[in-house]
């Protein structure tokens, strides 16, 4: 049984005040709701103090991205080493890092085997875009994305593997997949998996829907037999709505 989660990825918002004032909202709520698992990532800012904020509690805290290397003259970056002692997930391979930071499936593998050698458990982002949706070319490129992303990593290697399917066209753009579309590419990415590892690691490996996940839409997500949670942007800057979210998939699946 796969445990549902829920991903904050608060991306470059809230000063470190108002990650605090955000969190202290959100906190008595998170710890009512342990069978959802809660993921929190913050700017990188403001870790430390999340991480403190969030102590003795089911939530979870995650980065949004690391660098490859455990240490070196990489001016403005952040290695895996320096997470290790307060993060539990790093988010690799977000569409905006892949877009904006040109970073390739070569660097995103680099990554994945940094992170994994401090026992933190990568949450690897694929998706497609617009116009290779438009022309039927979604299992073609997140077949790739995956293929070179986990490339030369064991089944061993990516136990609690996270895979979040954020199609391009959805994210910030209020125009969420539907709940079917998401299951059906979520269920592509489920057999890619089965077939560069084994069932097991497949079937073990959760996979979430991003993309203008809300309130109002996370129960559509949750209710598709393949989609084991979210990872949320805008939505998750809110409290209330977050919250509703968190509400939503403890009521999903049981
Ligand atoms: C994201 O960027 O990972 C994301 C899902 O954003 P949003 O929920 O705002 O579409």
């Amino acid at each position: 049984m796969r445990k549902i989660m829920l991903a904050a990825n608060w991306k470059m918002n809230t000063t470190p005040n108002e990650a605090q004032e955000l969190v202290n909202q959100m906190l008595p709520d998170l710890r009512a709701h342990s069978e959802v698992e809660v993921l929190l990532c913050p700017p990188f800012i403001s870790t430390m103090l999340v991480s403190e904020l969030i102590k003795n509690s089911p939530v979870k805290l995650g980065a949004q991205n690391a660098h490859y290397a455990d240490k070196g003259a990489f001016t403005g970056e952040i290695s895996p080493s320096m997470l290790a002692c307060m993060c539990q997930y790093v988010i690799l391979g977000h569409s905006e890092r892949r877009r904006l930071f040109s970073e390739s499936n070569q660097i995103v593998n680099h990554k994945i085997k940094s992170v994994i050698k401090y026992n933190l458990c990568p949450i690897l982002c694929v998706g497609e875009s617009l116009e290779e949706n438009d022309s039927g070319r979604v299992e073609d490129v997140i077949s790739t994305q995956l293929r070179q992303s986990l490339e030369g990593l064991s089944s061993a290697d990516v136990a609690g593997l996270v895979v979040a399917y954020e199609p391009i066209w959805a994210i910030g753009t209020g125009r969420a997949a539907g709940g079917a579309q998401a299951n059906t590419t979520i269920g592509i990415i489920r057999r890619v998996l089965a077939a560069i590892f084994d069932e097991n690691t497949a079937a073990a490996a959760r996979i979430l829907y991003g993309g203008s996940a809300n309130g109002a839409n996370i129960t559509e997500f949750l209710s598709q037999p393949e989609i084991d949670g979210a990872l949320v942007g805008g939505a998750s800057l809110n409290a209330a709505e977050f919250v509703s979210m968190i509400k939503h998939a403890s009521n999903a699946k049981t």
